[in-house]
């Protein structure tokens, strides 16, 4: 059986990463829309090798040139054509894998036109967790989790009912072991050194700050409908083991193996089956040696108290807390900010502010659009 697919996000990170399991698993996929932002030749040689039916680019600066050099591939552009992909009816997964807000209207889109979803962005369900959940419900979607974290919980949970608690790993970020003065001073590329995971510089940044791991617990919260008290963050520098299930009984069933996110997004691909993969080298125990688990630091690391606070009072008080830190990272990488000053501007936009209790998708996009018009009037001024 072919499995049909669209990738929202096809030339970053997670999106070269899926289409190099899919080469592996030729015969398994057909890749029906790929879409991109503006990394043009990548896209170019993606459409040549893929040959996909639909393409969607950020903007409408090169949509002539592509359409000539692909006139058998629709080619589309902006939110409209983010649209247009997400309710065609041929895919039968779409991989979101774009990074930020961007992600969250075209998966509802997917969602209500009964789609599966291999879930990449964090945000989508930062922003709108209860939403999507309750839709992906009703139209009996499977939200299947990329994120290596959830991934490892996705296969490890079985009977809810019997759960006691999640344990989420965090390797720490560059800066586990650093002074503040290092942080106070940390140029761009010292924070997207990060020590295990190649990934995108938004979420590297998230990494260095472990508000990646906060958006992670909100993540985990509405994936699999559990308790904020009963969600634990464990730094585990080594990254081999990617997170655990505690069940009633006191058994833990973790899910380990060599850091790869090849192995996350393939399990989303092919769920409910197991593929030999892209991997083909074992994990070695005995290599290994060394499995170390560390209390994370909250003074140090602020953001995610702040996140797993934000969590707990629900509405749009994560709206808030993902759109101001969104911004104040993108200003940390366009050098307009310090490093410690995108925890200090997230906190301040978001001590400000007064949540919105069950927010609908045009409140949840309103307050977004709100919140980041403040954090870049502030970040401007220059007043943190
Ligand atoms: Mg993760």
């Amino acid at each position: 059986m072919v499995k049909k697919i669209a990738i929202l996000g096809s030339t970053g990170s997670i999106g070269t990463q899926a289409l190099e399991v899919i080469d592996k698993q030729k015969d398994r996929f057909k890749i029906i829309a790929l879409t991109a932002g503006n990394n043009i030749e990548l896209l170019c040689s993606q459409i040549e090798k893929y040959k996909p039916e639909y393409v969607c680019i950020q903007s409408k600066e090169h949509v002539n040139y592509l359409q000539l050099k692909f006139p058998d591939t629709k080619i589309l552009y902006g939110s409209n054509g983010l649209t247009e992909i997400s309710s065609l009816n041929s895919p039968e997964l779409f991989l979101v894998a774009v990074s930020g807000k961007i992600g969250l209207e075209p998966t509802i889109q997917a969602i209500k036109n009964k789609k599966n979803i291999a879930l990449a962005n964090k945000e989508t369900l930062v922003m709108a967790g209860e939403l999507v959940m309750e839709l992906a419900r009703k139209n009996n979607v499977q939200i299947l989790p990329v994120d290596s974290e959830h991934s490892a919980i996705f296969q490890c949970i079985n009977r809810r009912t019997d759960v006691k608690k999640l344990i989420i790993t965090a390797s720490g970020g560059p800066f586990r072991n650093s002074s503040e003065e290092i942080m106070k001073n940390a140029n761009l590329d010292e924070t997207l050194a990060h020590p295990r995971w190649k990934m995108g510089k938004k979420i590297t940044v998230d990494s260095a700050t472990l508000m990646n791991k906060g958006l992670e617990v909100i993540e985990a919260h509405h994936l699999f409908n559990i308790d904020y008290s009963s969600i634990k963050v464990v730094i585990h520098p080594q990254s081999y083991m990617h997170s655990a299930v505690e069940y009633i009984d006191g058994s833990i069933i973790a899910q380990i193996g060599i850091p790869s996110m090849h192995i996350p997004i393939q399990y989303a691909l092919t769920y409910p089956d197991r593929v030999q993969g892209i991997e083909t080298e074992s994990f070695d125990f005995i290599k290994a040696k060394q499995f170390e688990f560390y209390e994370p630091d909250l003074e140090k690391f602020p953001s995610l108290k702040l996140a797993i606070e934000a969590g707990k009072i629900g509405g749009t008080a994560t709206v808030c807390l993902n759109a101001a830190n969104e911004e104040a990272v993108f200003a940390f990488l366009s050098k307009k900010i310090k490093f410690l000053d995108i925890y200090k501007i997230t906190k301040l936009i978001f001590d400000s502010y007064t949540p919105i209790k069950n927010p609908d998708l045009e409140k949840i996009l309103e307050e977004d659009i709100k919140i980041r018009k403040l954090t870049k009037e502030i970040i401007n001024k220059g007043k943190i």
